[in-house]
C-alpha cells in the first residue's frame, strides 16, 4: 500500500531503534546497561500525583479548553514573570500534549512550503522531523566543539536567507547540554529581529542546571525579543513527569490563537487529569526539583571524571540537562569502526552498553550517554568500554 509522502521521508528514531534492541537483549537475560534514557530516573513527586487524584475523584475529568484550564495557563504566566520577569497574559500561553506537540504545532501554524528554519546542528532528534511535516526546510548550521557546539552570530547571519521564517535555539542542550549566555543571547537576537525571523526557543531542561549561571530566556532580554520568541516549555523533565505529557508555548497572541485552533481539531485538549497534576506542579515550591538537580550534578560528575580518561574520548563539561555528549572519533578510528552507528552497535552487542549514535543529532562523530541511572551501574559502564576500546584498538 502507498503511503502519503509526508511519512515515506521520515526518518526513524535513532534513539527509539538502539532503545528497542536493548530492550530485547535485556529481555533474553542479557545484563543490559542502558544510557539511551531521556527522562529523569525520579517519580513524580507526591503532591503532584495526589493533585492528579483528587482532580479525577472531583470529576475534574472532562473536556477542557483546547488551549488549557485557565489556572494552568496563568500559572505558567505567573511562573514566567517570577523566573525570567517577562510579562505574559493567559492568553498568551497554549497548553499542549508534552513540549514535542508545542513544536509539532508551532512549525504547522508558522510554516508553508519551502520555508526555511534555521537548526543549529547537534540538534535534538525531533526537530528536522516535524519541520518536514509542515512542508518546511531544515537548514543545518554546525556548530564547533571548541565554541561548544553553539550557534554564532556570524555562522548565523550567513545561513540567513529571503526564506528563513525561524531559528531554534535549544538551551540547555539535548544534546551537548550547553548553555548560551545572555551576551551570545543579545548578539543572536540582534540578527533575528534584523531579518524579522522568529526565534523558537526550547527551554525544556531550563531547570536542570549545573552551574552559577542561571538559565536565561532570550525572550526576557528586550520588548523586541519577547514579541519575536515563542517560548517552549513544560514539566516533563522539571518534574519528573514525562508520561503525564504537559507542554506549553508561549508567546504572540496570534501565533497562540492558531496553534489553539490546531490543537482543538487534532488532540482538543491535553489530558485534563495531567492539566491539573501540572497546575500543583507549579504552585509548590522547587525544593524536590532542587533534590534532583543535586543528584543529578553528582553523577554528571562522576561519570564525566571517569568518561575523559577513556582513550580517544574527548568531552566538554555540559552545563545543563542530563547528557554527556563525548566525541568518539580518535576512539573510532583506532578500533577501526567506519562509523558512530557501527560503534555504538558493537558496544551494544559486545558488551551490553546502550549507547545512542550521534547521527541521529547531525553529530557523526558522538555519542550520546544520559547519566541518570544508578552510579554503579556508570561505573560499570565506562568499565566495559574501557574494555571494549582497548580490545579492538
Ligand atoms: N525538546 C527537547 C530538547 C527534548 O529533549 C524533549 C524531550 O526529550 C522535548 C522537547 C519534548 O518534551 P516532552 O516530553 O514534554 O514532549
Amino acid at each position: 500500500m502507498q503511503l502519503a509522502k509526508r511519512v515515506q521521508t521520515l526518518t526513524p528514531s535513532t534513539t527509539l531503534a538502539i532503545t528497542a534492541k536493548a530492550k530485547a537483549l535485556k529481555d533474553s537475560g542479557h545484563n543490559v546497561i542502558g544510557l539511551g534514557a531521556g527522562e529523569p530516573d525520579f517519580n513524580t513527586p507526591t503532591y503532584i500525583v495526589d493533585e492528579a487524584k483528587k482532580a479525577m475523584y472531583e470529576g475534574l475529568t472532562r473536556y477542557t479548553p483546547s488551549s488549557g484550564i485557565l489556572p494552568l495557563r496563568e500559572a505558567i504566566a505567573r511562573k514566567l514573570l517570577k523566573d525570567q520577569g517577562i510579562d505574559y497574559g493567559a492568553d498568551q500561553v497554549v497548553v499542549t500534549t508534552g513540549a514535542k506537540h508545542a513544536l509539532y504545532s508551532l512549525f504547522q501554524v508558522l510554516l508553508n512550503p519551502g520555508d526555511e528554519v534555521i537548526v543549529p546542528t547537534p540538534y535534538w532528534v525531533s526537530y528536522p522531523e516535524q519541520i518536514k511535516l509542515a512542508e518546511g526546510v531544515p537548514v543545518f548550521v554546525t556548530g564547533e566543539q571548541e565554541n561548544q557546539y553553539k550557534l554564532t552570530k556570524d555562522q548565523l547571519e550567513a545561513t540567513i536567507t529571503e526564506k528563513t521564517r525561524a531559528v531554534i535555539i535549544n538551551s540547555p542542550s539535548n544534546p551537548t547540554g550547553m548553555m548560551y549566555t545572555e551576551e551570545e543571547l543579545l548578539a543572536l537576537g540582534e540578527v533575528c529581529i534584523k531579518h524579522n525571523i522568529i526565534i523558537v526557543s526550547d527551554e525544556i531542561y531550563e531547570k536542570l542546571i549545573y552551574t552559577d549561571t542561571p538559565h536565561v530566556s532570550i525572550a526576557s532580554l528586550s520588548e523586541q525579543l519577547k514579541k519575536q520568541t515563542v517560548i517552549i516549555n513544560g514539566v516533563s523533565k522539571s518534574h519528573a513527569m514525562t508520561g503525564w505529557r504537559i507542554g506549553y508555548a508561549v508567546g504572540r497572541k496570534t501565533i497562540i490563537k492558531a496553534m489553539t485552533n490546531l490543537c482543538s481539531h487534532s488532540t482538543s485538549n491535553p489530558t485534563t487529569i495531567s492539566q491539573y497534576a501540572a497546575l500543583a506542579a507549579y504552585n509548590h515550591d522547587e525544593e524536590e526539583i532542587h533534590a534532583m538537580v543535586e543528584s543529578f550534578n553528582e553523577r554528571l560528575n562522576y561519570m564525566y571524571d571517569l568518561l575523559i580518561k577513556l582513550p580517544g574520548v574527548t568531552c566538554i563539561k555540559p552545563q545543563g540537562a542530563f547528557y554527556l555528549f563525548p566525541n568518539v572519533k580518535q576512539a573510532m578510528d583506532m578500533c577501526g569502526f567506519k562509523d558512530v552507528d557501527e560503534f555504538s552497535t558493537a558496544l551494544l552487542e559486545e558488551e551490553q552498553v546502550a549507547v545512542i549514535p550521534g547521527t541521529g543529532f547531525g553529530a557523526p562523530e558522538n555519542i550520546r550517554l544520559s547519566y541518570v541511572i544508578k552510579k554503579e551501574q556508570l561505573q560499570e559502564a565506562i568499565m566495559r568500554m574501557s574494555r571494549f576500546i582497548e580490545r579492538h584498538a
